[in-house]
């Protein structure tokens, strides 16, 4: 899947660059193109002004002009670059002529007739033993009153060459950059998928997880409910073992359903987090006092040390259900006669929360991983424990929404220290 959309992305980005250089070119060469007309017009336009100067001033159209255009480069250059002209009279008869060559009047009566004609000057073109000429006809009148038509003409075989050469080079350079920017295309389109693949990947571990986590209490329930219709002669008081595994892994099933669905509504940024005021100190305090008669029952000592007056901007609700998270485990994760410590501290920048344990601990391996959905250090052994693994990847949640840090410190058979660093300043 993300294979085919990776090589359509990159095609599309292809496309798009292959369209853009043609544009390029294309608009380079028509820029080249108009400026080699506007400036070979101006100079025809010269030239016939010169002409008609002479015609006024000598009352004459026998003359012969130097030739126009001749500089001091080569030959072929020149031949090219000259602007050469005939004139006619007012019945088209050919009066002056530069030079003479195959097919010149034919091609070029046709046009000083139109001239004359319409009574108009116009620029037009021509093609003269497979030569491109641009030609201006100026219709213009002598100083008795009689009409006459010039005709100037210049080959744009250079114009042309130059136009050429130009759409060459920019097309090749076009194409190596082409060439490069597609591999450089490619390579982004793969490195900006690359993120949408891992949450999809992890979109699907995440369904695979919980439709096996939701399955294990389901099939307790079934085969907890199958026994009973099988026992319908005997009292409910013999078997309140079944009766009572349905309402352990009820309560399973709606807690787990309940941490679900927390993170997928925070994926999708649908919880709202309501900032405000909050009183850290009472929070913890309370905490504690309602975790001690759950650590007592474990036969655990729970102490509390918090500092008073420790405010910070944050959600209430979820800096307790932060607190009960770490609580709950330090108290599930410790044996019998161990010891939980509660701590709040504050610095001018930050509140600092610890849940400190002498239990079970955890190898360097698993701290680095236990904040990831579903992960749990020993899967068959804390299932009775009611753990799918989540605890900790909400609590992650919840710190990050109060842009604190979250972090372990643990010895295996020794014990956790789970630390919370909260910014008291209001940041979010
Ligand atoms: P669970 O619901 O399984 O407790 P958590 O996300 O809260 O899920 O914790 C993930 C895993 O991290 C647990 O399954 C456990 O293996 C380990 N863990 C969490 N807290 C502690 C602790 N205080 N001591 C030792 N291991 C812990």
């Amino acid at each position: 899947m993300f294979k085919e959309l990776y090589r359509r992305l990159t095609l599309m980005n292809a496309l798009i660059l292959i369209a853009f250089l043609l544009i390029f070119s294309y608009s380079i060469v028509g820029f080249t193109n108009s400026t080699f007309d506007s400036s070979a017009k101006r100079s025809l336009f010269e030239q016939s002004e010169k002409i008609k100067n002479i015609v006024d001033t000598y009352g004459t159209f026998d003359f012969t002009l130097p030739n126009e255009g001749i500089g001091s480069g080569i030959d072929i250059e020149n031949s090219y670059s000259r602007i050469e002209y005939i004139l006619w009279n007012e019945n088209l008869d050919l009066v002056n002529l530069s030079n003479l060559r195959e097919n010149l009047l034919d091609v070029t009566f046709i046009q000083a007739k139109n001239a004359l004609e319409n009574r108009n000057s116009y620029y037009s073109s021509m093609t003269l033993s497979g030569v491109k000429y641009r030609i201006y006809n100026v219709y213009a009148l002598t100083k008795s009153g009689s009409p006459y038509i010039i005709q100037v003409f210049q080959s744009r075989v250079i114009d042309d060459l130059i136009t050429r050469q130009i759409f060459v080079v920019v097309m090749g350079i076009g194409i190596v950059s082409l060439i490069v920017l597609i591999f450089i295309s490619a390579h982004l389109a793969k490195k900006s998928l690359e993120p949408v693949r891992q949450t999809y990947e992890r979109q699907k571990e995440f369904i695979a997880d919980a439709s096996h986590e939701l399955r294990t209490p389901l099939t307790i329930i079934r085969t907890s409910a199958e026994l009973l219709t099988m026992k319908e002669d005997e009292k409910i008081k013999d078997n309140l073992k079944w009766i009572d595994n349905i309402s352990v892994e009820t309560e399973n099933m709606s807690k787990l359903i309940e941490n679900l669905l927390t993170l997928a509504q925070a994926d999708n940024k649908q919880i709202p987090v309501e900032m405000a005021r909050v009183d850290l100190s009472k929070l913890a305090y309370e905490a504690g006092e309602k975790f001690q008669l759950i650590a007592k029952e474990k036969g655990l000592e729970l102490e509390s040390i918090i500092s008073d007056n420790v405010n910070i901007y944050g959600d209430k609700d979820k800096l307790n259900q932060l607190i009960v998270i770490l609580l709950d485990n330090g108290i599930k994760y410790t044996p019998k006669s161990g010891k939980i410590t509660l701590s709040l501290m504050n610095t001018a920048e930050k509140a600092i929360i610890s849940v400190k344990d002498t239990g079970i601990g955890m190898t360097e391996e698993d701290r680095e991983r236990i904040f990831e959905r579903f992960y749990r250090v020993d899967k068959a052994r804390f299932r009775e424990e009611g753990g799918a693994g989540l605890g900790l990847s909400i609590a992650k949640w919840i710190v990050d929404e109060h842009k604190g840090k979250i972090s372990v410190e643990s010895q295996l058979n020794e014990g956790s220290n789970f630390i919370v660093e909260l910014p008291k300043k209001r940041k979010i």
